[in-house]
């Protein structure tokens, strides 16, 4: 594995009105390059850089890395560049000296690796896969007989957030009881992320979850909050 680095900054919900669709360049041979994109949070990303590395511990952001993506910003969406910045993180892309994915059936196993950036959009399509090629090695496939659902709680501005839905409220006034105020997370929200199926076990995993943490402030009005909860639970 050559883990290739992206870097990205994610700008305030402030400059979302600055863009409507996602901007993106020509992609290049080994990348689809620098894009400006609206989340489903709110916020305006840009990035990612694409930095082939060898330490695959490398998640730090550079001060190289940012000027570049500055630099991109500044022709992509000039008003963006000057618009205020909520976080930046980088992320490994699982990259290999092959330019294809690493896809090969043995006698009973299937290896999957170098997915790269694209493991989303692909995720389904290979795991239909994998499952194909595994029955075909003569791998008893049965289906579940019932499967516990997951589901995501909606943490999309787009839709009904459990803060602006008034009968929910209601029904359970811990939905109104907000915690993380940069992104309007109630004490519901974060109550059933650490009673779900796959419940948070740490403060990341419910940032993830709910969303709490990740806003404005980072963390500095709701942390000890959530740290509560969570070590209550
Ligand atoms: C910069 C960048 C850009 C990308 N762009 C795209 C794109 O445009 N389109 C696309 O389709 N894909 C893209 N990808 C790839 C995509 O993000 C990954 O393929 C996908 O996120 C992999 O999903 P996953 O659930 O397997 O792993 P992850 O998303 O990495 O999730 C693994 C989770 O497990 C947690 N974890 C790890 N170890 C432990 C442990 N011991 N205990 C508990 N939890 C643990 C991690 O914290 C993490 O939350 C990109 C990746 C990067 C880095």
């Amino acid at each position: 594995m050559t883990p290739r680095r992206g870097q990205l900054i994610v700008y305030d919900k402030a400059a979302r009105a600055l863009v409507n669709h996602v901007i993106l360049p020509v992609p290049t041979a080994t990348t689809k390059g620098v894009l400006v994109a609206p989340t489903v949070y709110g916020n305006v990303l840009l990035g990612p850089t694409a930095e082939d590395l060898h330490d695959r511990s490398a998640t730090d952001t550079t001060a190289d890395g940012l000027a570049f993506l500055l630099g991109h910003g500044r022709r992509i969406l000039p008003e963006l560049v000057g618009s205020e910045v909520t976080a930046t993180y980088a992320g490994l892309r699982a990259a290999t000296e092959h330019s294809d994915y690493c896809y090969a059936v043995f006698d009973r196993y299937v290896r999957v690796a170098g997915i790269r950036s694209t493991g989303i959009s692909s995720c389904l399509a290979i795991a239909e896969q994998v499952c194909a090629d595994l029955a075909e090695a003569g791998l008893a496939m049965t289906p579940i007989a019932a499967p516990r659902t997951v589901r995501m709680p909606n943490l999309a501005e787009d839709r009904l957030r459990p803060y602006a839905d008034a009968a929910l409220i209601a029904r359970d006034p811990a939905y109104g009881d907000l915690v993380c105020l940069c992104e309007r997370v109630s004490a519901g929200e974060v109550r059933d992320a650490l009673a779900s199926i796959i419940p948070a076990r740490d403060v990341d995993g419910l940032r993830r979850r709910t969303r709490a943490l990740a806003g404005r402030c980072q963390g500095f009005h709701c942390g000890a909050r959530i740290t509560q909860a969570l070590d209550a639970s």
